[in-house]
C-alpha cells in the first residue's frame, strides 16, 4: 500500500482513497492540510475574495428538516428586505470594494419573485457600473427564470445538493414533489446550461452519514466539475425534526475537522476551483475560517445584511456575527484574512479560474 504522501502526490483519486484521506488524523491530517495549500498557491494564488453577503428573506415554501428557517417553524419572525434596503447593501459593497455580492434567500418560485429579482439584478448592475459580480442562492427554479435572472446580471449561482446520497437526501427532507432529489440534481444541470459558475456543497456531521457517502459527496462534485463550493459542518437548530437525532451526532469538533479535510480534499480533486470558508465552521471554532482559508477555502462572505434582520436568518443554532454591524463584519474579515497570512481579493469579481478554462 502506498504511504500517505504518496498518495496525495496522486493525480487522481478513487473512492477508497477519498475515504482513506478523509479518515486521517494527526500527522497525516496536517500533510493533507499542507498538500492542498501548496495547491490552491500553485493554481489560484494566495488571495481571498470577499463577497458581500445579502440574506434578502427568510420566507421559504420548503420544509428541509435541518433548517431553522423552514416554512413549519412557526418561532420564525418573517421578513423581507425592500428594493431600498438590498439596494443599498449593495451600494456598500460596491463602496467598500468587495467587488462582488451574494444574494441568498429561502426557495420562493412566482412570477412577481422573479420579476422583482431580475429588476434587483439590473438595479444594482447600473448603481456599481457594471462592475459588482452578482452570485445568487436563491434554490431550484424553472430554466426560464435561471436564464431571466442570468441575462439580468447573474453569473454565479450557489445550489447544494447537501448529499448525494439519495436515501439520505429523503431522509433529511421530506419525501415529496417538492423536495425532489432529482429535481435539485436537474436544476444544477439546468445552471450549468444556463451559463452559470455552478456552486454546491454539502452539510457535514448528519446523522445518518459516514465517510463513504462523503467520499461519494466529493466524487459526485468532480463529476459535475463544478466552480464553486460551499460546505461546512451541519450545526443543528433546535426548531428543527432533525434535532431529535442530536445525541447520534458527532462530536462538534469531529464535525469541524472532517469538514476541513472535505475541504482539503476537494482542493486536491479540482485544484482551481472557488471554495468558500462559511459561517458555520466559526460557529464551532471562533478561528473556524482562517482553518479553512489554510485547507484550502479562498472565498469569504461577510454579512452586509442590515443588522436588524440578521438574527432572524438563523438556520442553526449559534450563528455568529448577527450582532454586528456590517462594518464591524466586514473589517474583522479583512483583519483576519490579512493575520492568516492571506491577501484580500478586493475590488474584482475573483472568478473561478476552473469556469475560465473551460470557457475558453
Ligand atoms: S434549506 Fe433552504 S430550501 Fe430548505 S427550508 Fe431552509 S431556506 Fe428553505
Amino acid at each position: 500500500m502506498k504511504n500517505f504522501t504518496e498518495l496525495l502526490e496522486q493525480e487522481s483519486f478513487s473512492k477508497d482513497d477519498i475515504i482513506r484521506i478523509l479518515s486521517s488524523k494527526g500527522e497525516e491530517e496536517q500533510l493533507l492540510m499542507q498538500k492542498a495549500h501548496e495547491l490552491r498557491l500553485a493554481n489560484i494564488g494566495n488571495k481571498i475574495y470577499l463577497r458581500g453577503l445579502i440574506e434578502i428573506s427568510n420566507i421559504c415554501s420548503k420544509n428541509c428538516y435541518y433548517c431553522g428557517i423552514r416554512k413549519g417553524n412557526k418561532n420564525v419572525s418573517r421578513y423581507l428586505l425592500s428594493d431600498k434596503e438590498v439596494l443599498k447593501a449593495a451600494q456598500y459593497a460596491y463602496e467598500n470594494d468587495f467587488g462582488s455580492l451574494v444574494i441568498q434567500g429561502g426557495e420562493l418560485e412566482s412570477d412577481a419573485w422573479t420579476g422583482r429579482i431580475e429588476n434587483l439584478l439590473r438595479e444594482i448592475k447600473k448603481l456599481s457600473n457594471n462592475e459588482l459580480g452578482i452570485t445568487l442562492s436563491l434554490g431550484e427554479q424553472s430554466e426560464d427564470t435561471f436564464r431571466r435572472w442570468y441575462d439580468a446580471g447573474a453569473h454565479r449561482y450557489l445550489l447544494r445538493f447537501e448529499s448525494s446520497d439519495h436515501d439520505l437526501y429523503h431522509k433529511i427532507h421530506p419525501n415529496d414533489a417538492l423536495h425532489s432529489y432529482k429535481r435539485r440534481m436537474e436544476a444544477i444541470d439546468l445552471l450549468r446550461k444556463c451559463n452559470y459558475q455552478v456552486g454546491t456543497g454539502v452539510m457535514i456531521g448528519l446523522p445518518w452519514q459516514n465517510v463513504e457517502i462523503l467520499a461519494e459527496d466529493l466524487l459526485r462534485m468532480k463529476e459535475l466539475d463544478i466552480d464553486m463550493c460551499g460546505m461546512g459542518p451541519y450545526v443543528e437548530h433546535h426548531d428543527t425534526p432533525l434535532y431529535k437525532f442530536k445525541d447520534e451526532l458527532i462530536p462538534l469538533e469531529e464535525r469541524f475537522s472532517l469538514s476541513l479535510k472535505m475541504i482539503a480534499t476537494l482542493r486536491l480533486l479540482i485544484h482551481d476551483i472557488n471554495i468558500a470558508g462559511t459561517t458555520a465552521m466559526q460557529t464551532i471554532d471562533p478561528e473556524g475560517r482562517e482553518k479553512a482559508f489554510k485547507a484550502g477555502a479562498n472565498v469569504v462572505m461577510p454579512n452586509i445584511t442590515p443588522t436588524e434582520y440578521k438574527d432572524s436568518y438563523l438556520l442553526y443554532d449559534n450563528k455568529p456575527g448577527t450582532k454586528d454591524e456590517k462594518e464591524d463584519s466586514t473589517q474583522k474579515v479583512i483583519k483576519i484574512i490579512k493575520e492568516s497570512g492571506f491577501e484580500p481579493g478586493t475590488g474584482i469579481w475573483g472568478d473561478s479560474p476552473h469556469f475560465k478554462k473551460r470557457s475558453k
